[in-house]
């Protein structure tokens, strides 16, 4: 079954109408375990899992190790897998080490053409090893964002995993986020954002913002136009309209009869 975003307006609308929990059951029961929840252990995505585990859902959590990620992170990793149990986090790697590509390739990150393959080698590559595993990749994508996420649907298409892209959160804003967090003492929170980091990512790429900044002004602060690593398909710009194949066993849920 051949899938457009044209196809999934109908499923959209009735899903924008849901609340992000009746979304990620939704994914649950119609993927299974060919859903995936992806996070790189930020607040959202936190929030996300935290309201995977309370439903009960047996989704795997694939997070993408660079090698270059702050101490903080891989233990809020760890505390995740430890404390929520209906959860499976997967970790992914880079095929070589930080200090192997800056042997062969030297510094990639400081310029805007060496971020590129940089993000490509050390976040996209690793998620690509497991394209064909799952179905649907959820994640914590908020229109609220703003910027090239204001537009998002609860359903996209990423053609390079041929997954479905579900975002549960789509319509929670920033005050509801904090709330929701707020409100669940034992959500796994990257103890980072209270240091002042609004968004996390790689260290050598991540810092934190002042008051007066937006919340992504400390990602790739050295580099003028960069916003984002470019994992999720739409934050890129689009070359074409996407299409994705997945299984028939699907048509009736995602396009009708
Ligand atoms: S965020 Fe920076 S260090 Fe991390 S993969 Fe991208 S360019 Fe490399």
């Amino acid at each position: 079954m051949r899938l457009t975003r044209i196809e999934l307006e109908a499923l959209n609308a009735r899903l924008e109408a849901r609340s992000p929990v009746e979304i990620l059951t939704w994914a649950w029961a119609t993927f299974g375990r060919r859903a995936a929840i992806l996070s790189s252990m930020q607040k959202a995505g936190a929030a996300l899992c935290h309201m995977a585990d309370r439903a009960g859902l047996g989704l795997d959590v694939v997070f993408v190790d660079t090698g270059v990620l702050h101490a903080e992170t891989l233990a809020t990793r760890d505390a995740l897998a430890r404390t929520h149990r209906h959860l499976a986090v997967v970790t992914l790697h880079p095929a070589r080490t930080f200090a192997a590509q800056t042997r062969d390739e030297g510094v990639l990150y400081l310029t805007g053409e060496g971020q590129a393959r940089c993000c490509e080698l050390r976040k996209s590559e690793p998620l690509r090893s497991v394209a064909g595993r799952y179905d649907a990749l959820i994640s914590a994508l908020r229109r609220d964002e703003g910027g090239g996420r204001a537009k998002i649907r609860a359903l996209e298409l990423d053609p390079e995993m041929n997954a479905l892209r579900v975002h549960p959160l789509v319509g929670l804003s920033s005050q509801g986020l904090d709330a929701y967090v707020a409100s669940h003492a034992d959500v796994a929170l990257n103890p980072l954002h209270s240091m002042g980091f609004p968004t996390i990512g790689c260290f050598p790429c991540t810092t934190p913002v002042r008051a007066d900044e937006g919340e992504r002004a400390g990602r790739w602060r050295h580099l003028a136009d960069v916003a984002y690593c470019g994992i999720n398909p739409t934050d890129r710009a689009a070359t074409a309209e996407p299409a994705i194949e997945l299984d028939d066993r699907y048509r009736a849920v995602l396009v009708g009869a």
